[in-house]
C-alpha cells in the first residue's frame, strides 16, 4: 500500500513552508506568527477551493459541516496536504466529507457520556483521583473526528458553558482530586497571560499533585509555542503535555522544534493518537509514527479506538486490527515506543486497555505465554514451586 521510499520521506523531519502561500508574498515575521495563522485559517470552500481541487463528497461536505463542526485549517497544517491525493491522510483528518451526515445506529454525540459526569458545567469527574477540566471550545484547527463536536467550534447545537468559578471551589472542597487535565477546546489558544491565571489558580489549591494540558497547537500551530509560552508553563511542575499526532508527516521540523522547546522547559511529553482509516491503519505508518515520536522526546501514550462519535464510520477501524498493530510492535520495537491502545468504553465506562493475548493458559500452578515470535512458554507460580519443594 505504501511505497518504500514515500516512507522514508515521512520519516524526515521537513518543512513544508511556504508551500500553497508561495506566490502570496507572505513574510517569514507574518507566517512565524501564531496571530497571522490564526487569522489565514482556511475556513471556507471558496478559499479551500482556491487551493485544491476537491472531490464531490468533500465539497459537500464543506457545505454541510457549517451546522455541525467548523471547519477550519491553519496554513502551516494546510501545507501537509498532498494536491494530488484525494486519500490523502492529512486530507482525511481535517477536510469535511459528506459521510459525516451519515449516523449509524450506535453511534452518538456524547459517546463518552461526559455531560452525565460533570458535577459543575465544564469539569468531568469520572475517575476517583483526576478530573478533565474542558476550558475552552475553540481549536487551532477542527479534527472531523471530534469526540466533543458536540460543543466544540461554536456551531453544534450544544455550547460549552465552563464555570470557572464553581470548577475551582469543587476542586477546592475536593480533596480526593490530585490530577487536573486542562482540556477543550485546546487550552493553548489561550493568551500566555489568560492561561497562567488558571495555572496559577489550580496551583495555590495544595491537594493537586500533578497538572497536564492536552494540546494539538503543537502540531497545527508550532508557532504558537515560543519561549515566552514554554517559560511561564515550566513555573507550574509537575505539568505534563498530551499532544495528538496520527501519520508522520505531521512530524515536521517546526513541529520538532516546537516539542523541543517544551521539553527542554522540563515538560514531559506524550502522545495520543486516534486510530484512523486510511491515516494511520497500517503496520509501517504506525513504526514510522512512534520512532518520529521518540526522535522528538514525545513518548506515545494512547492509541484510542475511534469513539462512536456521529458521522465518523468512515474513519473506524475494526479493534481486531488495532490489536494486529500493537501486536506488530510489540517486542519489534522499542518499549518506549508502544502505546496502549485503548477503548473510551461507550456511554461513559472510562478507557479501558485493549492488548493482543500473550497469555495463553493460567492455572494454579503455571502461565503459559507466548512471545512476539510466537514461541511459548511456560512460567510456574511460586507456590507451586515452593511446594514441590516440601514435597520432596
Ligand atoms: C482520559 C480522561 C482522563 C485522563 O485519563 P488518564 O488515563 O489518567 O490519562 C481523565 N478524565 C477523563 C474524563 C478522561 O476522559
Amino acid at each position: 500500500m505504501h511505497h518504500p521510499s514515500a516512507l522514508d520521506l515521512e520519516k524526515t523531519f521537513r518543512s513544508h513552508a511556504p508551500g500553497y502561500w508561495a506566490d502570496l508574498g507572505v513574510s517569514p515575521e507574518d507566517w512565524n506568527s501564531a496571530t497571522w495563522q490564526l487569522k489565514n485559517r482556511i475556513t471556507s470552500l471558496k478559499q479551500l477551493e482556491e487551493h485544491l481541487a476537491l472531490t464531490p463528497d468533500e465539497r459537500n461536505g464543506v457545505l454541510l459541516s457549517g451546522t455541525k463542526l467548523a471547519m477550519a485549517i491553519t496554513p502551516h497544517f494546510f501545507n501537509l496536504i498532498d494536491r494530488e491525493n484525494p486519500d490523502c491522510p492529512i486530507r482525511r483528518q481535517i477536510i469535511p466529507r459528506v459521510e459525516e451526515t451519515l449516523t449509524s445506529p450506535y453511534e452518538m454525540a456524547d459517546p463518552c457520556g461526559e455531560d452525565a459526569h460533570m458535577p459543575v458545567p465544564g469539569l468531568v469527574h469520572r475517575y476517583p483521583d483526576r478530573v478533565l477540566f474542558l476550558v475552552t471550545d475553540r481549536c487551532a484547527s477542527y479534527c472531523r473526528y471530534c469526540t466533543r463536536s458536540r460543543v466544540v467550534s461554536g456551531v453544534g447545537e450544544q455550547e460549552l458553558d465552563t464555570d470557572f468559578e464553581a470548577a475551582f471551589r469543587y476542586l477546592e472542597q475536593h480533596e480526593e482530586v490530585r490530577d487536573v487535565l486542562l482540556s477543550g477546546g485546546d487550552p493553548l489558544l489561550f493568551s500566555d497571560g489568560k492561561l497562567e491565571k488558571i495555572l496559577e489558580r489550580l496551583r495555590r489549591i495544595p491537594h493537586l499533585e500533578f497538572l497536564r494540558i492536552g494540546s494539538r497547537v503543537p502540531i497545527f500551530l508550532p508557532q504558537r509555542i515560543t519561549p515566552q509560552l514554554c517559560a511561564m508553563l515550566k513555573k507550574f511542575h509537575p505539568l505534563f503535555m498530551s499532544v495528538h499526532v496520527n501519520h508522520p508527516r505531521e512530524l515536521t521540523f517546526e513541529v520538532k522544534e516546537a516539542l523541543g522547546r517544551l521539553a527542554d522547559a522540563g515538560i514531559p511529553l506524550g502522545n495520543q493518537s486516534v486510530l484512523l482509516r486510511g491515516v494511520n491503519d497500517d503496520l509501517a505508518v504506525m513504526k514510522t509514527l512512534v520512532h518520529k515520536l521518540l526522535m522528538c522526546r514525545v513518548r506515545p501514550y494512547y492509541l484510542y479506538q475511534l469513539d462512536l462519535i456521529q458521522g465518523s464510520s468512515h474513519l473506524e477501524v475494526p479493534v481486531q486490527e488495532g490489536i494486529r498493530l500493537i501486536e506488530g510492535l510489540r517486542g519489534h520495537t522499542t518499549g518506549y515506543a508502544i502505546p496502549q491502545y485503548v477503548i473510551d468504553a461507550p456511554g461513559g465506562g472510562g478507557k479501558v486497555p485493549v492488548n493482543p493475548d500473550y497469555v495463553l493458559q493460567r492455572t494454579p500452578e503455571r502461565t503459559l505465554i507466548r512471545n512476539f515470535e510466537g514461541r511459548t512458554f511456560e512460567y510456574p507460580e511460586p507456590s507451586s514451586v515452593e511446594a514441590s519443594v516440601l514435597d520432596y
